[in-house]
């Protein structure tokens, strides 16, 4: 018998065990309240890292809590990662990393945010004290219908919530605290908490190496049972329009206006390859900027699609566009270029497939059903697994991110916990190095 197989029964573990008791919540929602009360929204396009100063102070606040949780190398870094080590009690078996982000979008203001706690919901259009004019009800967002008898947490309507992600932070220190109480079996535990996400620069400075695990969860986003270890596979296509300026009174045959190539360029895309017709699944071609004048004109789009043989019929249809516009423009000159932006996590993850079936399976033993739904864009787990740190995203149970109705479920945060307790064990008894 191995050391581990002995520590392992050492260790009394009832299902019941595991399970989060209401000191536990209570103390999940003063985290919760705590930090929604500070500001960290972060802000796109400077050249600081972080991109705000004042995620630093959640971070600060951060640090203290790990420490005075027994995690003593709690520390943060001058870019605002947040890390610290829960200590394993089982030797040999994998370090695992909890990941959640400080930032909030900087899409609605997360100044002064006033969560309200509407205990057990009854179903029905909930009200927002700051603004009578918002409403939230199961009609608009039909994740509602299924909290029925929760405690719903929203802002008064003035601000957005930032559920997103302080659930995932909130989730995560609430597991830590229940893991240091239970002495379940367990390897190391490393946490980060993460500046910029939302600004798309969540792992910009994030050192992976001094970070230490192959195998880590982020906690941001979805409802109960929740599971993320797909993303798209983007590309970035850019069309050079050559035109032939001339003075306009002199253009009688002579003039190509590239603008008007353009426009005739963008009529041969099929419609139904847009963000806006498409869901699930389905790929799309999307034109995000232009820039130029008679003379030339670039274009350029973003490519997305979950199977890479999509990305390459994406590209084909560009062709074709191109060549068909040639034949109404003979002497314009049309380019394409095609950049690989980030691959689907899936391609990364299939590496070592138990890093998603140990939460599915935590998920089921905490009673969920477990559902594996694909990201419509991009994550920290994409670019972190394409690193090397194998990254599928666990839900918190919240939803209407970045907006004024944004909500999260307190019962669904504490399953959230449930689970990172659950998987710390699981990776403890079968994931053996
Ligand atoms: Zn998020």
């Amino acid at each position: 018998m191995s050391n581990t197989q002995s520590k392992i029964e050492q260790i009394n573990v009832t299902p019941e065990h595991q399970k989060i008791n209401p000191e536990h919540q209570k103390a999940l929602l003063e985290r919760f309240l705590r930090y929604t009360a500070i500001d960290t929204q972060s802000e796109n396009d400077v050249d600081r890292y972080p991109s705000t100063e004042k995620q630093k102070v959640l971070g600060e606040i951060l640090v203290q809590e790990l420490k005075d949780l027994g995690l003593s190398d709690a520390s943060m870094d001058s870019y605002g990662y947040v890390t610290a080590t829960l200590k394993g009690n089982v030797p040999s078996v994998p370090a695992i990393g909890f990941i959640a982000h400080l930032d909030t979008a900087p899409d609605v203001s997360g100044e002064n945010v006033k969560a309200i706690v509407h205990e057990n919901y009854r179903g029905g259009e909930i009200r927002f004290s700051g603004a009578p004019e918002l409403g939230l009800s199961p009609e608009d967002c039909s994740a509602l219908a299924d909290c029925v008898g929760e405690d719903i947490i929203t802002s008064d309507g003035t601000t957005l919530l930032g559920g997103d992600d302080k659930a995932g932070i909130a989730a995560i220190m609430t597991a830590v605290e229940m893991l240091g109480e239970l002495d379940l079996p367990r390897g190391d535990i490393r946490i980060a908490f993460t500046p910029d996400e939302e600004v798309g620069r969540g792992t910009e400075f994030f050192d992976t190496e001094r970070f230490g695990v192959r195998y880590a969860y982020t906690v941001d986003g979805g409802m109960k049972g929740e599971l993320s270890a797909e993303t798209f596979n983007a590309n970035t296509a850019i069309v050079t329009i050559g035109g032939i300026n001339i003075h306009p009174g002199k253009a009688k045959d002579v003039m190509v206006n590239a603008i008007q190539v353009l426009g005739d360029f963008l009529k041969k895309l099929p419609r139904e390859l847009t963000p806006q017709e498409t869901e699930d699944r389905e790929g799309f071609i999307h034109p995000v900027s232009v820039e130029g004048g008679v003379d030339k004109v670039v274009v350029k789009m973003i490519l997305r699609d979950f199977d890479l043989e999509g990305l390459t019929k994406q590209k084909a249809i560009l062709e074709e566009a191109i060549a068909a516009t040639k034949v109404l423009y003979p002497r314009a000159k049309l380019d394409l270029e095609i950049k690989e932006s980030y691959r689907n996590m899936r391609l990364h993850l299939e590496k070592d497939p138990r890093v998603v079936q140990f939460a599915l399976d935590a998920m089921e033993e905490a009673g969920l059903t477990p559902v594996s739904l694909p990201i419509r864009g991009g994550t920290d787990g994409a670019e972190l697994s394409r690193k090397g740190v194998l990254t599928p995203n666990l839900f918190y149970g919240g939803s209407n991110f970045h907006s004024f109705t944004e909500w999260v479920s307190l019962q669904q945060m504490c399953q959230a916990s449930e689970v990172l307790v659950r998987l710390a064990r699981i990776w403890a008894e079968r994931g053996k190095k």
